[in-house]
This record gives structure tokens, sequence and C-alpha cells, in this order.
């Protein structure tokens, strides 16, 4: 059974890479990796009932349990190519696992990833995928590396999935909100294109707040952000009002967007990047020297959102 359920991923997942010397059918995969660059490796859980609901659709947990990894992959400015998936399944559900793993390929045909390995067992629901990329040699993009001076810049809109999940059962999410929530796009180009221009950069998982407030941390500074460059989407401000829209890109989880730091004499190249990327990029505010992130409405006054962000173990 456990065999039919790993020849129905594979069968849905075949890519080719030619750096792929072996891949699913051994006790390991061989993988060659470039000379003079660095592999960058990554792994992250979703578990039922925490990071998705119980009855969230397979396809959309296979596209997202994949998308949450090339967004780290892409924090780092890494070219993802590989990656490994360990199922743990309550039954033999054939139906389920072939929905996944047709999300999962639709997004790693699009990234051009291919499954290498994994691993299948019983017990309640969880997916961890661990994404495998590489970059040239001392190019990756890292938390620590913001300056005072620098601008903040962070890519696409902000809050949408956590817009949608407020609004879960309600039924009365916006397609484009549940759309952000379920299918995150990881910004591959856009960190491929900012090794060498940004200073230090992250992928707003936990909130922008949270995330921010990392680099922020390991790299020694402060930040000033201004309420009212919150990139936000016409469907968040369409169905939230602008103050609860603003706190929900502020604070909000599940974004997948980059937010990194840059000199002001590189924005330029910043704009170009947006132009060609599809996605905007948008200056948020400032690195100041310092400790922590402190934000500012258009009257010049603190805004001091409820909390910053997600965080597992908080009481
Ligand atoms: P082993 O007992 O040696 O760990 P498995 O029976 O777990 O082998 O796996 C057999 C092959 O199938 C291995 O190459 C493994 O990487 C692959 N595999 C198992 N589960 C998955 C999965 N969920 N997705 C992709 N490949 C898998
Ligand atoms: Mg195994």
């Amino acid at each position: 059974m456990e065999f039919d359920l790993i020849e129905a991923i594979r069968a849905r997942t075949l890519a080719s890479r030619d750096d792929v010397a072996l891949g699913i059918g051994d006790d390991a995969a061989l993988l060659e990796v470039p000379a003079g660059r660095q592999l960058v490796a990554c792994t992250d859980s979703m578990v039922a009932g925490i990071h998705f609901p119980a009855g969230a659709a397979p396809a959309d947990l296979g596209w997202k349990s994949l998308a949450v990894n090339l967004s780290d992959l892409a924090a780092m400015g890494a070219e993802p190519a590989w990656a490994l998936l360990a199922l743990t399944l309550p039954e033999a559900d054939a139906g389920f696992v072939e929905a996944f793993a047709e999300g999962f390929a639709e997004l790693a045909r699009a990234a051009g990833v291919a499954l290498v390995g994994g691993d299948t067992t019983s017990g309640p629901l969880a997916v961890t995928v661990t994404a495998l990329g590489s970059l040239p040699r001392g190019q990756a993009l890292r938390r620590a590396g913001a300056r005072a001076g620098d601008l903040v810049c962070v890519t696409g809109t902000l809050g949408d999935a956590a817009g949608a999940l407020r609004l879960h059962g309600s039924g009365s999410a916006d397609a484009m909100l549940r759309g952000r929530m379920a299918r995150p796009q990881p910004r591959i180009a856009v960190g491929i294109g900012l090794r060498g221009i940004a200073t230090a950069c992250i992928d707003v998982s936990d909130g922008l707040l949270a995330d921010l407030g990392h680099v922020c941390s390991a790299s020694g500074v402060g930040a000033e952000l201004e309420l009212e460059a919150l990139p936000v989407s016409p469907a968040l401000a369409a169905t939230f009002p602008a103050g609860e829209a603003r706190m929900l890109g502020l604070s909000g989880g599940d974004d997948y967007e980059l937010c990194f730091t840059v000199p002001p004499a590189r924005i330029a190249a910043v704009e170009a990047l947006a132009a060609a990327g599809g996605c905007g990029i948008a200056r948020i505010g400032r690195v100041v020297a310092g400790s922590g992130v402190r934000v500012r409405d258009a009257a010049g006054r603190d805004v001091k959102p409820a909390h910053a962000g997600w965080e597992h173990f908080s009481p």
C-alpha cells in the first residue's frame, strides 16, 4: 500500500533535471551541486489543525507545502532545484495523495524543482518538505547585513492570507484573498535578482513586524515603518476598514512576500527588478541605529499592534 502511494506521487511529479543522478527509488538521492556554488537547504512542516484546517483541499496543501519552502530559498537568493517530501497520513487515502501530488507538482513544474525522495508513514496528518537549491558561493542574502540608512522594502501585498483566515468559515472571503492563503507564490525571481543588491532579506511568514524584527536583531539595528506605505491589495482594502487592513498587513502571517533592506543608492536596481519580476515592490520605511521596529501613522504617532505575529509555544 505504502509503495502504491509512493508510486502515485512519483508518477505525478516526474521532472527531469540533469543534475539528478539518482531520484526516487533507492535509499537516498544523488544530486550534482555545480562547482563554485553552495547548496542551500531548508525544511518546513505543516500540521493539520495548526497550519491548516483538517478539511483543506489536498491539492492546495501540496502546493503550499512546497511554496513555503521555496519562499525560504527565495529569501536566501537561491535557485531552487530539488525537494524531499515526508508525508504522515492517518489512512492510505489514494485520492488524497493523488490530489496532493498534483498540487505539489504544479508548483514544482513551474519552479523547475524535481522531487527526489521522501518518506511515507502513518499517523496524524502532517507534511514536511525539504527544499534544496544553490547559489554562487558567498552570495546568499542573510538576515544580518542591514545598515542604518538602508531603505526597507517588501514585495507584493501584505495581510491577504490573514484576511482570508479571519473570514474563514463565514463563507464571505473574497476569492483573491482565499487564493493568497491557499496558494502563495514564492518570490523566486526577485530573491535571485536581489543578490548583490539587498543588504539583508527575509520572507514574511510569521507577520511583517515579527520577521523584520528578526532582520533587525540579526543586523544589530532598528527600523521605522510608515503605516501608510504598507502595500495593501484592493481586495483586502475592500473587505476590511483601512485601519484593520493595515493591522493585518503588519502582523498577520502567511504572506510569503520578501522583506529586504537596500542602500538608497541601489533603489533604481530594485525598481527595475519589480518591473521585471511581475510583482510590485514597495518602500515601507528605513533602517535606523538602535533596535526594534517602530511604526508611525500619517500624523507621526506611534502605532502599537495588539500582537506582533505568529509564534509557536507562546502562552
Ligand atoms: P527506505 O525504507 O529505504 O527509507 P522507503 O520505502 O521509505 O525507503 O522509500 C522508497 C523510495 O521512495 C525512496 O527513494 C524514498 O525517497 C521514496 N519516497 C518515499 N516516500 C516518498 C514520498 N512521500 N515522496 C517522494 N518520495 C518518497
Ligand atoms: Mg524511508
